[in-house]
C-alpha cells in the first residue's frame, strides 16, 4: 500500500497527540442523518473518520442524528448500517441523537436557568425577519426579556403538550447584532407532534441539529467532529453552547470540503426524488452515486476507499472528474477478477469440419494471476461470437473475421470463415468456417493471425440479460441546470436481453464481479433466475468518456 497523503487533519491530529490535548485519544464519529441512502460524499466523511481513528489507535462511533423524524425512517438506519459496514469499517459504539433528548432536555433548562435561552412566541417568518440581514442587525423579539421562571415554566409546559405546534421556540439569548447569523438568538427546540421511530410520541418538542449536534459529541467524548465546509459559520455556535454548559469534554470542529462529483449528484433530497419519481429503479439502482448502487454496479469496498484516499481532504471546494472513481475500480477489477467469455450479441458459426462432440479447453481465469485458477470451457462445432466481430465489408485495418480470413477463438483454435448465410432481409444468420486443428495452444504453420475473438458453446452456453449502464447525467454539474432532472441521460441504460455466457457461470452469486473479455467489468445482479442471468456493466475496459 502507498503511504497515504498528509493532509490538514491528518497533521491537526499529530499535533494534538504531541501537546496531550485531548488526553492523548482519537474519538471521531459518522453522524448521518437517516433520511436516505449513503452516498459517494458520505463515503469520504466515512473513510475519513474512521480512517483517522484508525491511524491513530482510536476509535469512531456510528450516530444517527435522528431528530428530524417526519424525513427519517428504519429503513434508512438499516442501509446506512449495512453500507458503512459494507465499506470495510467497525463502529466502536453506536448512538443515537434521540438517545441524548432527556439529557438534552435538562441542558436546555440549564440554559433557561443561567439566563441564557428563553421561549419565544414569535412565529417562524417573524423570527426570520427579525433576525436581519448581513448589513442589517437583528430586532430583539418582545420575548427576550422574559423572565427565567416564566421562560422555566413556558418550557416545560412546552414539552407536556400543552402548547400547538409552532406556538413558541426555545432560542438562545446571546448576540442580536452578531455579523454571524447564527448567533442571533438561535433556535434551540421547536414544538412537532410527530411520531420518532424511535421515541415514538415521548416527545412534542425536538432540540434543533446545532445544539443537538455538539452536545451528543461532547456526550460521546468526541475528540475532533469532522464536518463539512458549511458548517464553518456554526462552529461558534457549537462552541458557544459547550461553553455554556458542563459538558464531560469540548470537542474540536474541524471543516473540510464535500465532495463534488462530476455527472452525478450528492444530495440525499435529489436521490430522493430521482427514487421517488420513478427516474431510477431504486437506491440501489446501479447508476445512482449511493453505495448500495454502487455496490450493485459491482464496486468494491477497496475501490471506494481508495477513491476517497486519492482525491484527498482540503478546505477548498472542487469538482472530482467521475473517470477518478471509473479509474479507481477498473484498476481493482482489472487485478483481481476473473475473465469469462460472454457473447452480448451472438452471432452462430458452424465448423464443418469439426467432429460432433465436445471438448474441454482448459482456460486460465486471469492472464498474470495464477492463483485464480482455470476452467474447464466447452467447445463444440456450434458456437456463438460477438456480432459486430465479424464483417462482410470490413474497413481498412479490420483484425477480425472476414470471407476467407482467419481469426483466433480465445483460448481454442484458429477459424477460417468460408460462407455467409444470410435471410431474405439480406440480415447475416449464420457463418460456416473451418477450424486448423493444429492451432490448439501454438500458432498456426507458416502464417500470422492477429485477432483473438471471444466465444461461447452455443449448445452449453447460458441466457443472460445484460443491463450497460451509462452515466445518469448527460452534464458534469447537473445542479447548474434550472431543473437537475433536465440533465438525466436518456441513454444510461441499454438492455441487451439476448446474451450468451459461457457455462462456467451457471453457479455464480449475485455480487460475483468478472471482466466478460473484451466487453468490460460486470457483476451478477440479484434479479438473476434460474434460466437468465443478469449482469450490470461496471465500468468499460478502458476510459472512452462513457463508461
Ligand atoms: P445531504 O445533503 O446529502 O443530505 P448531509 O450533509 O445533510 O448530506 P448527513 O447525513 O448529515 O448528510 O451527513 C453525514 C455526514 O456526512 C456529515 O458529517 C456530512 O458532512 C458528511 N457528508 C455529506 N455529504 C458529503 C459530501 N458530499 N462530501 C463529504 N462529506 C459529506
Ligand atoms: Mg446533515
Ligand atoms: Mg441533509
Amino acid at each position: 500500500e502507498p503511504q497515504a497523503p498528509a493532509h490538514f487533519i491528518r497533521h491537526i491530529i499529530a499535533t494534538d497527540l504531541h501537546s496531550n490535548k485531548h488526553n492523548g485519544k482519537v474519538i471521531t464519529r459518522f453522524p448521518p442523518e437517516p433520511n436516505g441512502y449513503l452516498h459517494i460524499g458520505h463515503a469520504k466523511s466515512i473513510c475519513l473518520n474512521f480512517g483517522m481513528a484508525i491511524e491513530h489507535n482510536g476509535t469512531c462511533n456510528l450516530r444517527f442524528d435522528d431528530t428530524n423524524p417526519e424525513k427519517e425512517s428504519v429503513e434508512f438506519m438499516e442501509s446506512i448500517e449495512r453500507d458503512v459496514q459494507w465499506l470495510g469499517f467497525k463502529w466502536a459504539e453506536l448512538h443515537h441523537a434521540s438517545d441524548y433528548f432527556e439529557q438534552l432536555y435538562l441542558y436546555a433548562e440549564n440554559l433557561i436557568e443561567q439566563g441564557k435561552a428563553y421561549v419565544d412566541s414569535l412565529s417562524a417568518e417573524q423570527i426570520r425577519i427579525y433576525r436581519g440581514t448581513l448589513t442589517e442587525a437583528g430586532k430583539a423579539s418582545p420575548d427576550r426579556d422574559r423572565t427565567i421562571a416564566d421562560n422555566l415554566d413556558l418550557f416545560r409546559r412546552m414539552r407536556a403538550g400543552e402548547f400547538a405546534d409552532g406556538q413558541y421556540v426555545l432560542r438562545t439569548k446571546i448576540d442580536m447584532a452578531s455579523p454571524n447569523i447564527n448567533m442571533r438568538d438561535p433556535a434551540l427546540y421547536r414544538i412537532r407532534r410527530i411520531h420518532h421511530h424511535r421515541t415514538g410520541n415521548d416527545w412534542c418538542i425536538y432540540p434543533m441539529y446545532d445544539y443537538t449536534h455538539c452536545i451528543s459529541d461532547a456526550l460521546e467524548g468526541i475528540t475532533h467532529s469532522l464536518c463539512t465546509l458549511e458548517f464553518e459559520d456554526h462552529r461558534p455556535l457549537y462552541d458557544w453552547v459547550l461553553n455554556e454548559l458542563q459538558t464531560p469534554c469540548h470537542p474540536q470542529q474541524i471543516e473540510f470540503a464535500r465532495l463534488q462529483l462530476e455527472y452525478t449528484i450528492v444530495s440525499k433530497r435529489k436521490l430522493n426524488q430521482l427514487v421517488t419519481e420513478k427516474h431510477v429503479s431504486g437506491w440501489d439502482d446501479p447508476r445512482m452515486p449511493t453505495i448500495a448502487g454502487l455496490r450493485r454496479a459491482g464496486f468494491t469496498p477497496k475501490a471506494i476507499r481508495d477513491f476517497c484516499e486519492r482525491i484527498g481532504i482540503t478546505k477548498q471546494n472542487s469538482w472530482i472528474e467521475m473517470g477518478v472513481l471509473e479509474h479507481c475500480i477498473r484498476e481493482d477489477l482489472n487485478e483481481n477478477s476473473p475473465r469469462v467469455m460472454a457473447v452480448l450479441q451472438p452471432l452462430r458459426v458452424v465448423i464443418d469440419n469439426y467432429p460432433d462432440d465436445t471438448e474441454q479447453l482448459e482456460i486460465s481465469n486471469h492472464p498474470q494471476q495464477p492463483a485464480l485458477g482455470k476452467r474447464q470451457v466447452p467447445f463444440c462445432k456450434t458456437i456463438l461470437i460477438e456480432r459486430d466481430d465479424f464483417s462482410d465489408n470490413p474497413p481498412p485495418k479490420y483484425k477480425r473475421l472476414v470471407v476467407g480470413g482467419e481469426v483466433r477463438l480465445r483460448g481454442s483454435y484458429v477459424i477460417q470463415c468460408n460462407e455467409v448465410i444470410k435471410d431474405t432481409n439480406g440480415c447475416i444468420t449464420e457463418l460456416r468456417c473451418s477450424y486448423d486443428p493444429n492451432t490448439l495452444g501454438k500458432n498456426p504453420e507458416g502464417r500470422k493471425v492477429k485477432g483473438v475473438i471471444h466465444w461461447v458453446s452455443e449448445q452449453h452456453a447460458l441466457s443472460a440479460e445484460v443491463r450497460l449502464y451509462n452515466r445518469l447525467f448527460a452534464l458534469p454539474q447537473p445542479d447548474n441546470e434550472d431543473n437537475f432532472l433536465d440533465a438525466i441521460n436518456p441513454n444510461s441504460l441499454e438492455l441487451l436481453s439476448d446474451c450468451k455466457v459461457e457455462a462456467s457461470l451457471a453457479n455464480a452469486l449475485p455480487e460475483a464481479r468478472f471482466q466478460f473479455e473484451r466487453n468490460g467489468y460486470f457483476c451478477l445482479d440479484k434479479d438473476s433466475v434460474a434460466g437468465k442471468l443478469v449482469f450490470n456493466r461496471t465500468v468499460s475496459l478502458r476510459d472512452n468518456g462513457e463508461k
